[in-house]
């Protein structure tokens, strides 16, 4: 029988409050995996006779995912989904970043590994504490998700909904439904230990991902992208600061504008990008709105992101960089 490893990174699903009441004034990442895994292992006949394995990758709050702790996790992942004996890895992860997580990974995994076997990452909105933590059910539902023949690609599971990397996005501040696939819709939900699918599970992008992860291995400096974002009184100032020299920064590589609707932008906004573009950085076109994609004409000056939202964009932006 191969086994599920679970890699934990931290977040609410690891958070500890003084009080069972308290939801919000937790504090992330301070449960360690195997516990996690220890308070659903003994529970469902789902894991009676299951080889479940557990590794702390990382403890943080998501929101302070930094670039090292991506390099690490990717590297265990991969060397898991290497091994004959791992039939899958669920990794716990913060709600905050999980998408940018969740579209790191599927866009540096090899493809041969990951249109093979799945990498499920779960998350919880309340903390380990919670007088009715969503945690437990998540994780039983990622593990599901993990074992469910023809299972690949990175996908996202929470409040029995499971999200592919590409489409997956936290919409909500606080309720335990908090990620949404939006016009994609979900893979699939998780309905008492069983995956009902409603669509194809992911494929790895192209092989030019590879050319990443060996970059990735060998070199921890990320090319610096930043999201600027059209508004109301849009104008070049943030721009012309972010193309400012300044000790210790690195220069600006690349930019990602989260536009208006269908990537409109404030003439100031534009002509200032323009200038950027001119002086080699490279400019990315997203648009604000939670949902739909930048459908660009014949003649676009910025490159649009290709249906990713900016976050997810910056990311895509920093590998095409890092791969170049
Ligand atoms: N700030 C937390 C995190 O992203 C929120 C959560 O996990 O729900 O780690």
């Amino acid at each position: 029988m191969k086994k599920v490893v679970v890699l934990g990174t931290g977040g609410t699903i690891a958070g500890k409050a003084s009080h069972a009441s308290d939801n919000i004034g937790y504090t992330a990442a301070q449960v360690g995996v195997a516990q996690l895994l220890a308070d659903v292992a003994g529970m469902p006949a789902l894991l009676a006779g299951r080889l479940l394995e557990s590794e702390q990758v990382a403890q943080v709050d998501s929101k302070d995912m930094s670039f090292a702790v991506w390099q690490s996790l990717l590297q265990r992942v991969h060397a898991h989904l290497q091994a004959d004996d791992v039939q899958a890895v669920v990794i716990t992860h913060g709600t905050d970043t999980l998408e940018e997580t969740a579209y790191f990974l599927q866009a540096v995994l090899p493809a041969d590994l990951i249109n093979a076997k799945p990498v499920v990452l779960t998350a919880a909105m309340r903390p380990a504490s919670s007088l009715a933590p969503d945690g437990p059910q998540n994780l039983l539902d990622a593990v599901a998700v993990a074992l469910t023949p023809g299972a690949h690609g990175v996908v996202a599971v929470c409040a029995g909904a499971v999200h592919t990397a590409m489409d997956v996005q936290k919409i909500h501040t606080y309720r335990l439904d908090a990620f949404s696939s939006g016009d994609a819709g979900p893979l699939g939900y998780v309905e008492e230990g069983q995956l009902r699918v409603l669509r194809n599970w992911p494929l790895a992008p192209s092989d030019k991902a590879y050319i990443a992860i060996k970059n990735i291995a060998n070199d921890n400096r990320w090319p610096r992208v930043e999201i600027v974002m059209n508004y109301v009184g849009g104008s070049a100032a943030v721009v012309n600061a972010l193309l400012r020299p300044a000790p210790g920064v690195d220069p600006l590589r690349g930019l990602v504008v989260a536009a208006t609707g269908n990537g409109t932008m404030h003439e100031d906004l534009e002509a200032a990008l323009r200038r950027a573009q001119v002086q080699g950085v490279q400019v990315v076109r997203a648009t604000r709105c939670a949902s739909g994609r930048v459908v660009s004409g014949a003649h676009a000056e910025f490159e649009d992101a290709n249906g990713l939202s900016p976050v997810k964009a910056r990311v895509a932006l920093m590998l095409a960089l890092m791969s170049s």
